[in-house]
């Protein structure tokens, strides 16, 4: 059985815990490998290596960090296809998906690349008599990233990206249901020229989780993954004195509007909501016609759509989605529809029975779609992280507006319009983090900034962008002055600009 071993210190390392968990190939249902558990002396070795490594990599110029993540992004797009290979045989997402869950990550390293710019302070000449100001922006430490199974390669870079470029070392904590990409991309980030120990992967669950909160010597953390875990984390965090951001959950809605091109609306829905068979916290599982007239013309698209979709393994070049990451996973998507039937909304498709051929044991499901879903239901109210599409049908666009709004998520929302000014309306008071206008995964370009609303993320500044270099730095501001001899100021009052 090959063991998934940590990365400490520029090289694979070992652990001694006893503690590992099994890695599935989600097409097969067969264990392929398993991962190590770090225990907290093995997380105190890598938080070490780390502290180490700050000392040269903080006191290294900008360019030259810049340098090294120019040759990141050199290597991993030289290395794309084997890194998407072992992206979708632990995940189970097709092979082209993986491509672009490691490309929206290279796109953050591509921002990082731009740091001595980014990183540049403020100034002001002659604040006050011979006085100047400037401030800075000054790497934390050691920081750490806890990442979800959905984006094994997007999100670590997310994170690290930015963090290392402003001179911090990291500790990754990635999902151990996927944590052989993690490894890969630390491995290159050392053949890129960073340091030892400037990128650290420390595998493990909530015993290794709880080592990163508590360790004196960390000083923020980055979460993403599930509400309840993004709260625990960001309560604990702070509670130990770190900075952090957590990213929570998601229940997406796409609001479609009487005057929308409705063949657009059916193939931007059908990939939203089943793409990545709904393990997308981007994913647009909950769609809002407005009006008797569109719902029910989108009712019928939409089932003649989801016959045409594939599910197949995941290098099948012609499958839409593949399987879902575990069997605990499948049979929690099922139970969340055979609750949506019994709770009273339509069963319209119904993907449980799916089987693929030859992969009987494999965890695919395949698409499902609700009609007749109802605010107040569990279903509607929880997140399914499936191929399950549900409809809730408004009777004009307040009613549209107030299900995303009053939802416990507000991670992204999706309107479908002609209707320049409605659209225009709809952005400005839908209370959601990210908004697309006839664009269903409206997830930011890198150097803009993604994160949610509510129970979708706790702290205050988003991933990436100019929010991502704020949170992995802090400021310091300078006032100075050279006086000609002695001044004759009063120490006693506090200086104004009157
Ligand atoms: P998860 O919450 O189960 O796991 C996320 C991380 O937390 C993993 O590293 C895991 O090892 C760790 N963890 C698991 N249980 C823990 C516990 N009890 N205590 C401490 N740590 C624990 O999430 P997941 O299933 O890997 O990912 C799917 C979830 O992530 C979905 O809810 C999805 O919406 C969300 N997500 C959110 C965003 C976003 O930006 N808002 C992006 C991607 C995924």
């Amino acid at each position: 059985m090959r063991e998934i071993a940590h990365f400490i210190n520029g090289s694979s390392f070992t652990g001694a815990s006893g503690r590992h968990g099994d890695v599935f190939n989600p097409n097969t249902g067969e264990v392929q490998a398993r991962v190590q558990f770090a225990s907290s002396a093995e997380m105190d070795k890598a938080v070490a290596a780390a502290a180490a490594a700050h000392v040269g990599w903080s006191a290294t110029n900008p360019q030259r960090r810049a340098r090294v993540m120019f040759e990141f992004k050199r290597l991993v797009e030289a290395n794309m296809q084997d890194l998407a290979e072992l992206l979708s045989s632990e995940h189970g997402k097709v092979i082209a998906d993986s491509k672009g869950d490691i490309q929206r990550g290279l796109e953050v390293i591509e921002f990082a690349c731009g740091i001595p710019h980014a990183l540049k302070g403020e100034y002001t000449e002659g604040a006050g008599p011979g006085i100047d100001v400037y401030s800075m922006r000054q790497s934390l430490g050691v920081v750490a990233g806890i990442t979800p199974f959905n984006f094994p390669a997007m999100i670590p870079m997310w994170m690290f990206g930015v963090a290392i470029a402003v001179g911090n070392t990291f500790i990754l904590k990635p999902s151990e249901k996927d944590p052989s990409v993690p490894v890969r991309l630390a491995e290159l980030m050392m053949e890129a020229g960073a340091p030892a120990g400037v990128l650290n992967v420390v595998h493990g669950d909530k015993g290794a989780v709880d080592a990163i909160l508590q360790h004196p010597d960390i000083k923020a953390v980055s979460f993403v993954g599930s509400s309840d875990i993004a709260h625990y984390v960001y309560s604990q965090g702070t509670l130990h004195n770190k900075r952090v951001q957590a990213m929570g959950g998601a229940k997406n809605h796409g609001v479609v509007l009487p005057d929308a091109d409705l063949d657009q609306v059916v193939k931007d829905l059908s990939g939203a909501a089943f793409g990545s068979a709904g393990e997308r916290c981007m994913a647009l599982p909950v769609v809002v016609p407005v009006g008797k007239t569109v719902a029910d013309e989108l009712r019928k698209r939409m089932i003649a759509e989801i016959e045409t979709l594939k599910v197949g393994v995941s290098n099948d070049a012609d499958a839409q989605y593949g399987p879902v990451v575990s069997a605990a996973h499948r049979q929690k998507i099922a139970d969340y529809i055979q609750i949506g039937k019994d709770e009273g909304a339509e069963l319209v498709v119904d993907g449980r029975d799916f089987k693929l051929q030859g992969y009987e044991q494999g965890f695919f499901i395949g698409p499902s779609f609700f009609d007749g879903v109802k605010p107040g239901m569990k279903t509607y109210q929880e997140e399914i992280f499936g191929p399950v599409l549900q409809m809730v049908r408004a009777d004009n666009f307040e009613e549209a507006l107030e299900l995303p709004s009053s939802h416990q998520y507000g991670n992204g929302v999706a309107i479908f319009t002609r209707n320049g000014r409605a659209a225009r309306e709809f952005a400005a008071r839908v209370n959601v983090g990210m908004v697309g206008i006839n664009v269903p995964i409206p997830v930011p370009v890198a150097y803009h900034t993604f994160g949610g609303w509510k129970r979708s993320a706790f702290g205050d500044t988003n991933q990436h962008g100019m929010e991502g270099l704020k949170f992995w730095t802090k400021v310091k501001t300078v006032t100075a002055r050279w006086p000609e001899g002695m001044t004759d100021d009063s120490a006693f009052v506090i200086p104004t600009m009157k």
